[in-house]
């Protein structure tokens, strides 16, 4: 689950890392005040968003100006002004790709003078099962052109889980950043914070791009993203409630509510499946039969004939779907389950497009029965090469 930035920098200002004030805002009429209440004379105001690139990025609507989504302003009118103009509209940045995101949230901070840009950040290294150290003197908004052509200037340090982190680490990093005398003790004490913050909050990663280095010499993290470990959000109440639903895939959301293994992709041909192993493995048919898959969905063992409805609206649900392929092999799942599942959720939301069924395994007759007598215009399939076949060549001709 990821955050928005304002949210990140909260959750490490707790933790005593030196971050700047700011205001989050959802309504242009709350700009001024919020901007008010900083002490200026430079102001940021900065697009919230669950992607990078902002800086870089640009307005699909005119009317927000030529400017990406961070804007210094120099008065509380003019940041009062960009809010106004970013707030509601579409920003387009590398990573949210050419559809955009709606900016629905501004953050407004003070302004702060940059001697250096550095980058750090954090993250679960599953090569090591450790949690990792990456850093860089030339952070800022061209980090992914340095990770292209100089990879060398990326460097990364891993923290033995055992011990934990320890000051040599932190100096370390410093060295590695060329900082000298009461620099390299800020940034052990900071790297101390941020790896407690990380480890407390089961975090995957924490990006901080740009670490600056100000004029005074101190340190402050200028952005953040940060990104939580799903499966360890059951013990962070705090952090659930920072979820921002806006942001997600409707589909993903829904499926998640539903406990179903769902995430959307680009292709056209929707897929229910039962098993991890067996959803790749029919994503990789459907490619061999030279269609693309729509989805990744595992529906899992032992789900009900509700869950499997859901599943099944949630495909139906997407515009580019051209054919579904319900592949299942039942061992724990039952074909009639599926089945029931199917044919309960084609009779509520109607079925417009081709479906190819492939029943394999427990119940395996009782399902076929079910969907041969439920009036459906179902294509059957006998085994896996079959289905993606038969689904590819009703959607292709
Ligand atoms: P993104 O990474 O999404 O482009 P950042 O928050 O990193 O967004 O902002 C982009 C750039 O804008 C930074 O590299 C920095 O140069 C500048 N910037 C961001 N916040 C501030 C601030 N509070 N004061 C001064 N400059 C800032
Ligand atoms: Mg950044």
């Amino acid at each position: 689950m990821n955050i928005h930035e304002y949210q990140a920098k909260a959750i490490l200002r707790d933790y005593g890392c030196p971050v700047s004030d700011g205001r989050a805002v959802l309504k242009a009429e709350n700009a001024k005040t919020a901007a008010g209440e900083l002490d200026g004379p430079l102001w940021v105001v900065k697009a919230q968003i669950h992607a990078g690139g902002r800086g870089k990025g640009s307005f699909k609507e005119a009317d927000a100006g030529e400017k990406g989504g961070v804007r210094l302003a120099k008065s509380v009118e003019e940041a009062a002004e960009e809010a106004k103009k970013m707030l509601g509209r579409t920003l387009v940045t590398h990573q949210t790709g050419p559809a955009g995101k709606q900016v629905n949230r501004i953050y407004i901070e003070d302004g702060s003078d940059i001697e250096r840009e550095l980058y750090l950040a954090l993250l679960v290294d599953r090569q090591t099962s450790a949690v990792s150290i990456v850093c860089s003197t030339e952070g800022g908004m061209d980090i992914e052109e340095v990770a292209a052509s100089t990879p060398e200037k990326i460097l990364s340090f891993s923290i033995e889980p055992a011990t934990g982190y320890q000051p040599f680490h932190g100096r370390r990093v410093a060295f590695a950043l060329g900082m000298e005398g009461p620099q390299v003790k800020q940034m052990v004490q900071l790297l101390d914070k941020l790896y407690r913050a990380f480890t407390e909050k089961d975090m995957e990663m924490l990006e901080i791009n740009p670490l600056i280095v100000m004029p005074d010499g101190n340190l402050k993290v200028l952005d953040a993203k940060v990104g939580f470990d799903g499966n360890a959000l059951y013990r962070h109440n705090d952090i659930i409630a920072l979820r921002d639903e806006t942001e997600e895939d409707p589909k993903e959301l829904a499926a998640s509510k539903y406990d179903l293994n769902y995430i959307a992709l680009d292709g056209e041909i929707g897929c229910m499946v039962n098993g991890a192993g067996l959803a790749m493995a029919t994503m990789d048919i459907i490619k061999l039969y030279g269609a693309e898959p729509a989805n990744f969905l595992d529906v899992g063992g032992g789900a009900t004939k509700e869950k499997v409805t859901e599943a099944f609206k949630i495909i139906t649900s997407d515009k580019n779907v051209k054919g579904i392929l319900v592949n299942i092999f039942g061992g724990i799942m039952r074909c009639d389950v599926i089945a029931e599942g199917v044919v309960a959720a084609v009779k509520e939301v109607g079925l417009e497009v081709p479906l190819v069924v492939r029943l394999e395994g427990t119940n395996v007759e009782k399902g076929k029965e079910i969907i041969n007598t439920s009036g459906l215009n179902v294509i059957a399939a006998d085994n896996l090469s079959d289905g993606a076949e038969k689904i590819v060549k009703a959607v292709k001709g």
